[in-house]
Parts: C-alpha cells; sequence; structure tokens
C-alpha cells in the first residue's frame, strides 16, 4: 500500500516524519504511524541489526575449516 501527501500527490517515503518532504505540509494522523508502531518498529530493527552482527562475527573454527583442507 502506497501512502501520498494529500497536498502535493508525492509518495511518503517515511511515514515516521510529520511533514511531507517534498511540500513541507503537515501530514494528517491517519497517514502517520501511531507511537506504538514506531516504537514496535524500532524493536525490529534492533533485532534485526543485532541478528545481522552476531551473523558477521568471526566464527575461528568455521575459518579454519575453509582455509584450504577441503582442497
Ligand atoms: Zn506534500
Amino acid at each position: 500500500m502506497e501512502f501520498r501527501c494529500p497536498n502535493c500527490n508525492a509518495p511518503i517515503y517515511s511515514r515516521k516524519n510529520k511533514i511531507c518532504g517534498v511540500c513541507e505540509k503537515p501530514l494528517p494522523p491517519k497517514l502517520l504511524l501511531s507511537e506504538n508502531q514506531i516504537a514496535f518498529l524500532k524493536k525490529q530493527e534492533d533485532h534485526i541489526e543485532k541478528q545481522a552482527k552476531e551473523f558477521n562475527l568471526p566464527d575461528v573454527s568455521y575459518g579454519s575449516d575453509v582455509g584450504g583442507s577441503s582442497f
């Protein structure tokens, strides 16, 4: 679902913004995320970020295994 500014019809990329990024008119509250929704999304983002960090941690045993013994 795409949200558009009722003033200039520009697509709203971030519903966390309270004003339109193009015409800078205030956006109607029904187009915006509620505080709860923002908090929920932020929690999810933090969670994904944390997972990505854990995934990127160098795993020593795996690294040495790939190091050439398979070749
Ligand atoms: Zn606008």
